[in-house]
């Protein structure tokens, strides 16, 4: 896991909100049952200054009595348990309430982190990806190769259209596999509606269900942020998030308007990213060749050597999808 400073207080804060919510709920349930048994009220009273009396004690070294004092607490719990359970309470009705038992909300059993701590953290890197509601949808279980032709073959690869969706299938996979002991980063081309994006989304699926911190935009969005963040005075976040994820995705490079801020923000992004060994996926339906036209020698120089380059092939989907009725 591997949550930035922010995205550790930002769970910490529902932690300790959630405990204030329970103490509340508590003083809550105690009001509610002094008003309804009375003699809980008392036997509180009796308690606390039962165990004042314990205390002192203690502290004076004085032995003798607390035997007694320690019984008469008990008989007063039992009683308090007692007249809980014959008022049809629970038991427990008492007691601070935990919406974690196993941390008692706080996020850690000793100095391990709680499961409830990673699926927090799974929850906010989605909601935080801005792919939250897609990849219910769009992920490998639904990934299908019925869209690619097996008779259309590629002249230069000899691989059929579905042949190509299989191995850049099989890269995806891999790519997922391997992410946490190595270093890779893809550039996913081809026409549109051949399944670029659906292919990132496996990815960002899988990486973020096993709490990988993972940013997808696209790239109109992202120069909206990068142009923002740059000249605004606290640019940190923004670009923390571009720079530092723990995968990028920039879905249809080429759509957003090119100018010569976006394309030193593009080589900016990637050789920062590749620096830091983070890494970037990057889908266009721009052609290789046009590529370096588009943004710079330096970029595509620096793409080139650094991605896998996966192409897809075939009939735009989101027009077979209409064919099929919907589908
Ligand atoms: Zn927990």
């Amino acid at each position: 896991m591997s949550l930035q400073n922010y995205q550790y207080d930002i769970i910490m804060r529902e932690y300790s909100k959630t405990q204030s919510r329970n103490r509340r709920l508590l003083e809550e349930r105690t009001q509610e049952i002094y008003e309804k048994i009375p003699r809980i009220k008392e036997i509180d009273g009796e308690v606390a200054s039962l165990s004042a009396q314990k205390a002192r004690a203690l502290l004076s070294g004085e032995s003798s009595g607390l035997e007694d004092l320690k019984a008469a607490i008990s008989l007063l719990s039992q009683e308090r348990t007692a007249l809980l359970v014959c008022n049809s309470y629970p038991e427990d009705y008492l007691e601070l309430p935990y919406t974690c038992p196993i941390c008692q909300d706080t996020g850690y059993v000793g100095n391990q982190k709680c499961t409830c701590f990673k699926k927090a953290a799974i929850e906010l890197l989605y909601t935080q990806s801005n792919l939250k509601e897609i990849l219910k949808k769009e992920n490998f279980d639904h990934f299908s190769f019925d869209y690619y032709s097996d008779t259309m073959k590629n002249e230069a690869t000899g691989l059929t259209e579905r042949e190509t969706a299989l191995r850049a299938y099989d890269i995806a996979r891999n790519f997922v596999k391997n992410f946490d002991d190595s270093f890779e980063n893809l550039f996913l081309y081809g026409d549109t509606g051949v399944g670029k994006t659906f292919l990132s989304h496996c990815i960002a699926h899988d990486l973020l269900e096993s709490a990988h911190c993972v940013m997808y935009f696209s790239a109109f969005d992202l120069f909206d942020l990068l142009a923002s963040s740059k000249f605004s005075r606290d640019k940190t976040e923004g670009e923390e998030f571009v720079f530092d994820s723990d995968l990028l995705i920039i879905d249809d490079l080429g759509t957003e308007l090119t100018n010569s801020f976006v394309s030193s923000q593009l080589f900016l992004c990637i050789n920062e990213r590749i620096m830091r060994r983070k890494s970037t996926i990057i889908s266009t339906n721009l052609k290789l060749e046009n590529f370096s036209e588009t943004y710079s020698e330096r970029t595509f120089s620096r793409i080139a050597s650094n991605y896998r380059m996966v192409k897809l092939e075939g009939k735009d989907i989101r027009i077979q999808k209409i064919f099929l009725g919907g589908k």
